[in-house]
């Protein structure tokens, strides 16, 4: 195979999962309207995907409500039993689900392995956890009653998920709803419907019945809306940007609905010159690097500790010069092509305002000619006024801040409208603690560079989000208490 050019739509066609019909009602549904999906890297179309409508967007709405009916009374341990074969189906498919990652979403093939069995562990564990959705009972504060508090799922769900994680965004979602009796329509992003088409046929293969799981492609404003509006609807899950996530919250508000969102980042990255250079730099390349940058995780604002300051910038640097760019499917490739022109765009304004306020370049350069590659790029002295510390860039660009304080680093670093996650490298673990109670993030990583899983509570602080995806927390999220009192019991 060419791997600068390699044959996508063909490699696609051959693939067992590809699917282009919209799923709606348990029936695969073409329609004559239908959307272009680009191979990022090159810019050429790999697949024509059905449009679905407003219309459409009621039927699934209308047999999610039907469906529910029978789902949410099941056993939860009926329900975990085929929330489990999809879960084994998704882990013995994981080659052809990634390269169809890989292709619609451009990351490199090693990691759109990685993104499948991440969600896979999702479905997983949430087929588990249905079965512990335990209630509670209250020690009375009235004569002769009995006070029991049981959790219930909510109804009929939706999900919005976006481009960087095309499968286990919808995996994290769709398992945490079903597990909890729930019914999900999903609206994946325009840019990446074939993973979520491809998950749905093994849903569908898995014995999950007619109803339950259904995927809309289409203009995200007009099926949302509907969905959104419809009272029905008991809960919302968006993962995506700030800005669509108040629009949401908004038009959610309306018919009062659950919300989940999962929403920016701008993640600090503090290195106390105690710790060990090499090792900081290995973590943070993880931090800043991983999905080619487009990950609300990123590593965006990296305060180095001044002692430590020079040797950092120059080892970072070398290690990022040393990231090979490349297409996905080329297994050399550390960093593949910006799913979006719109995200080499912000890299460029990002890059041109530091340089304008006094960053210097100390790795990377701005190739016009490059398409939507992204060079890994790393600015030094960047300062906290420049657009690249203020915003989340979502690209390959590094920005390295220099700190002296503690004290200092806490302040600056917390000085953010977002509060995803937080990164913190020392070797005294007093500091560490100090810094991870003093962080306003939800997520906190010390002395690592990856902390996710099925297991913890996935979500921000402030305007990075409401809610948490994962563990016992995200299954709360697609539930509702219900408390009953049993009272006059005196014989
Ligand atoms: P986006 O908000 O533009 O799009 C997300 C999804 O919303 C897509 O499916 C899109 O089609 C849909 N959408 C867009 N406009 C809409 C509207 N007006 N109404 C309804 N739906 C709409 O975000 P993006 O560019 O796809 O993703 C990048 C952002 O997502 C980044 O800010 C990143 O940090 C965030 N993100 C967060 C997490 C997390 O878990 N916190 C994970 C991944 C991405």
């Amino acid at each position: 195979m060419d791997y600068r050019s390699p044959p996508v739509a063909e490699l696609l066609a051959r693939n067992a999962l590809f699917e282009v019909r919209a799923f709606v009602a348990g029936e695969w549904i073409a329609s004559e309207e239908t959307a272009s999906v680009e191979d990022p890297a090159s810019g050429l179309e790999i697949a024509r995907v059905t449009i679905c409508d407003v219309d459409l967007t009621r039927r699934a709405v209308n047999a999610a409500e039907r469906a529910f009916s029978t789902w949410s009374t099941m056993l939860a341990r009926q329900r975990g039993q085929i929330l489990r074969r999809w879960a084994d189906l998704i882990e013995e498919n994981v080659d052809d689900l990634a390269l169809i990652i890989t292709a619609e979403q451009g990351k490199p093939l090693a990691e759109a392995h990685g993104e499948i069995l991440y969600g896979a562990g999702f479905v997983h564990w949430f087929a588990s956890e249905g079965e512990r959705a335990n209630g509670e009972t209250i020690p009375s504060h009235k004569p002769t009653s009995k006070l029991v508090v049981s959790m219930q799922p909510v109804g009929v769900t939706a999900a919005i998920t976006p481009w960087n994680f095309p499968s286990a965004m919808i995996a994290r979602k769709a398992a945490a709803a079903l597990a909890a009796g729930c019914t999900m329509i999903v609206q994946p992003s325009l840019d990446t419907p074939l993973s979520a088409l491809a998950l749905v046929r093994l849903a569908e293969k898995a014995g999950i019945p007619a109803g339950v799981l259904h995927v809309l492609v289409g203009d995200p404003v007009a099926l949302s809306e509907e969905f959104v509006a419809d009272e029905r609807v008991r809960a919302l899950s968006f993962t995506g940007s700030t800005e669509v996530g108040r629009i949401l919250l908004s038009k959610a508000g309306k018919t009062v609905k659950k919300v989940s969102m999962e929403l920016g980042g701008n993640a600090p990255f503090i290195v106390f010159s105690d710790a060990d250079l090499e090792e900081a730099v290995r973590l943070c390349i993880e931090a800043k690097f991983a999905t080619s940058g487009q990950d609300c995780l990123a590593a965006n604002r990296i305060y180095i500790q001044s002692p430590l300051y020079d040797r950092f910038c120059a080892s970072f640097a070398a290690a990022a010069a040393r990231l090979k760019v490349g297409h996905g499917l080329d297994p050399e490739s550390a960093i593949g092509p910006m799913t979006k022109r719109s995200v080499v765009e912000k890299c460029r304004a990002h890059v041109t305002d530091a340089l304008s306020k006094g960053a210097t370049l100390a790795a990377g350069k701005l190739d016009d000619s490059a398409g939507n590659f992204v060079t890994p790029t790393v600015l030094v002295d960047v300062t906290d006024d420049m657009l690249i510390v203020r915003e989340e860039t979502f690209g390959p660009i590094a920005a390295i801040l220099c700190f002296e304080t503690e004290e200092e680093v806490i302040a600056r670093a917390n000085d953010c409208e977002m509060g995803l996650a937080a990164y913190v490298c020392t070797r005294d673990l007093n500091r560490g603690i100090r810094l991870s109670d003093s962080l306003q993030y939800g997520m906190v990583g010390v002395n690592t560079s990856s902390f996710t899983g099925a297991p913890i509570p996935f979500g921000g602080w402030k305007s990075s989000g409401l809610g948490r995806e994962g563990s016992r927390h995200g299954l709360s999220e697609f539930m509702e208490l219900k408390y009953v009192c049993f009272g006059n019991l005196a014989a």
